[in-house]
């Protein structure tokens, strides 16, 4: 069945493939392209319906691929959700688990292990300092390029690398490859990451993107995020948030550029062999939801947890598939479309058959981690488990176990519904069954004495109650504090 269009939505609980069954992809030998673009929400692009065009490749992916409308991700902050799609393991089964920068991935097995066995030449091009190689996730790369030659705007020891610079890293690195060995590149992009400051020509673009809060935000002397904007977020001057949203926006358009010249090389590159490709983010961001601006990782609230996942392949028609699909599902179906057998115990489906229709879409619930709380996912419902911290951090103050669920409005609104017994039951196994896994992997004191030769004193999160340093922008009061 074909139905022209990106806007039609499947009936709840049953399978929207647009394209025709029976395609097969030409893998194996195919090259395969992971590119994971930090705190991009799944609704700020245009083939997900935001109103703006800001996402031309981006969209271009979606239109000749298969689009999955509910993904979910793993985790809401960078570390753990980069180590669930490294090793398709929730949170709690990894030895990151929720902590974002001082823990290590240990003791499992990842994809570009799989790839580097079958005879992949594998490259990584990273830009966020949480995923620099003493993280653990360089294994597998032959290649792991985590040069990050800038510091945030208003954080001194958060280092990052802007689009153009990791992207033209990749593309000599692909250049390079003379061979006829089939490539496995990650390209991580960092730029919707705050602060919101896109270079030239890409700033300046938009001027406002409407949000439900209206008036002026105080800038906070910390970075929760809440109910003010983050000490690292503070643009000189700016107290709208909706200019705060044009900025992401912007920012998003500035890596859509990247992701779009990296895609073009690849295909160039890899001809008739054919190019698998994923593209997907690792969490969102809080734009004003329930009084949260422009941070993440202090929620599993679908704001943070919804994240574009779309994938292009050989053989693979246009499509939408409702879900839900899981970070745990990108090594899994990676591995598929390529040909190669899957990793062991993987917590996550290879969604091959589902994208060449030889499958239905699974009604599955998959789950989404943060430190102090748990949820489980639906397509259109939201169950979390509020109080349940991971067993590895001690020092966490406990907070009250509450757990609510919410539904999803023909509206696009999330709305409080009956606590969802089913999802209850299945999160409590979840939390309970896991605990056991965690072997809590705190970093080896080699890599705690490299972080303090790079200046760090503490450990390094993107959630951080304390803060950060002095000085300017000066504190202002705000509403609720
Ligand atoms: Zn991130």
């Amino acid at each position: 069945m074909k139905i022209p269009g990106l806007a039609v939505l499947a009936p709840l609980g049953f399978c929207l493939l647009q394209f025709a069954c029976g395609a097969q992809p030409k893998a194996p030998g195919a090259d395969v392209l992971l590119i994971t673009i930090d705190t991009l929400r799944a609704d700020y692009i245009h083939a997900y319906g935001f109103p703006l065009e800001i996402t031309p490749s981006i969209d271009a992916l979606a239109a000749r691929g298969v689009l999955f409308e509910n993904a979910i991700a793993a985790a809401t902050l960078t570390a753990p959700a980069h180590a669930s799609i490294m090793t398709s393991r929730y949170v709690r089964e990894h030895s990151v688990g929720s902590r974002n920068g001082d823990t290590r991935l240990e003791g499992l097995p990842t994809l570009a292990e799989r790839f580097a066995e079958a005879g992949y030449e594998t490259a990584a091009f990273i830009s966020n300092v949480v995923l620099r190689r003493r993280m653990g996730l360089d294994r597998g790369f032959a290649t792991y390029d985590d040069e990050l030659p800038a510091s945030e705007q208003n954080r001194d020891r958060y280092f990052e690398r802007p689009a153009e610079a990791t992207a033209r890293q990749a593309l000599t690195w692909m250049a390079d490859q003379a061979g006829n060995q089939p490539v496995f590149l990650w390209l991580h992009l960092q730029d919707p990451h705050g602060p919101y400051s896109a270079p030239a020509p890409w700033s300046g673009r938009i001027d406002r993107v409407a949000l439900a809060m209206r008036g002026e935000l105080g800038v906070l002397n910390q970075n929760s995020g809440r109910a003010g904007i983050p000490f690292y977020q503070a643009q000189e001057g700016l107290r709208d948030p909706a200019r705060y949203a044009a900025l992401y926006a912007e920012e998003i358009q500035y890596a859509d550029h990247w992701v779009g010249q990296v895609i073009s090389a690849m295909e160039k590159r890899s001809g008739a062999r054919g190019s698998v490709i994923l593209l997907t983010a690792d969490h969102g961001e809080s734009l004003g939801e329930n009084g949260w601006f422009f941070q993440h990782g202090q929620s599993t609230a679908p704001e943070l947890a919804r994240v574009p996942f779309i994938v292009a392949a050989p053989g693979l028609e246009r499509g939408r598939i409702r879900g839900p699909v899981s970070h745990v599902d990108v090594a899994p179906t990676l591995l598929a479309l390529a040909g190669l057998p899957g990793l062991p115990d993987a917590s996550g489906r290879p969604l091959r058959a589902q994208l060449l229709g030889e499958e239905s879409p699974e009604d599955r619930l998959v789950f989404c981690d943060t430190d102090g709380e748990s949820a489980a996912y639906g397509s259109e419902s939201w169950t979390r488990i509020v109080g349940s911290t991971l067993s590895d951090r001690p020092e966490t103050p406990p907070r009250p176990i509450q757990s609510e669920s919410a539904l999803l409005s023909a509206e696009g609104i999330w709305l409080p519904g009956e606590l969802d017994s089913q999802a209850m039951d299945a999160l409590a196994e979840y939390i309970e069954g896991r605990a056991a896994l965690v072997a809590a992997g705190p970093m080896a004191p080699e890599h705690i004495e490299e972080l303090r030769a790079l200046g760090y004193g503490a450990p390094l999160e993107d959630y951080d109650e304390e803060p950060t340093r002095s000085g300017p922008p000066a504190p202002e009061p705000h509403a609720g504090s």
